[in-house]
């Protein structure tokens, strides 16, 4: 007898639907073949499972309460989709806050270096403008009050 064939025996081995002589056969494999053995095991395992489970009877009310735990379910989802919304929100709170503090910072480092780059043009002023030609001119002329003015009045 092969495996495959005791195997599909098995179970109405266990529910003793066989004939004697299939019986005495499966047995004899049994003795033999430890491959069956093990999934003879492993059958009456799941059977002796199932005939616990025909034996139980489900406790009262038992359809009521399992209907009634599924509409609770039900009714918890809107609670949780509400808990999401509020962490959403907290969470885009958030990036705005921090892109606001990046952004003044950044704002801030942006003004520094415009105001730097601003004073240190002004300061270029008179070279760019080709004005450094006019510091030799005399005092009290029309071209040295211009150059005072030009350099913030700290050369006389
Ligand atoms: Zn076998």
């Amino acid at each position: 007898m092969k495996c495959s064939h005791v195997k599909r025996k098995l179970s109405a081995y266990l529910d003793g639907e066989l004939s004697i002589a299939e019986k005495k056969e499966i047995e004899s494999h049994l003795q033999q073949c430890r491959g069956c053995q093990e999934e003879l095991t492993a059958f009456s395992s799941v059977t002796d499972a199932l005939s616990i489970l025909e034996g139980m009877e489900p406790p009262p009310y038992f359809t009521t309460r399992v209907r009634q735990g599924i509409r609770d379910e039900a009714r918890s989802i809107p609670f949780l989709e509400r808990i999401r919304s509020i962490a959403i929100s907290i969470a885009t709170a958030t990036a705005v806050v921090v892109s606001l503090l990046i952004g003044n910072q950044f704002g801030r480092t942006l003004y520094q270096s415009v105001a730097a780059t601003a004073v240190s043009e002004a300061a270029e002023a008179p070279d760019v403008f080709g004005l450094g030609t006019l510091e030799e001119f005399p005092d009290g002329s029309l071209s040295d009050i211009y150059n005072e003015l030009v350099a913030g009045g700290n050369s006389g």
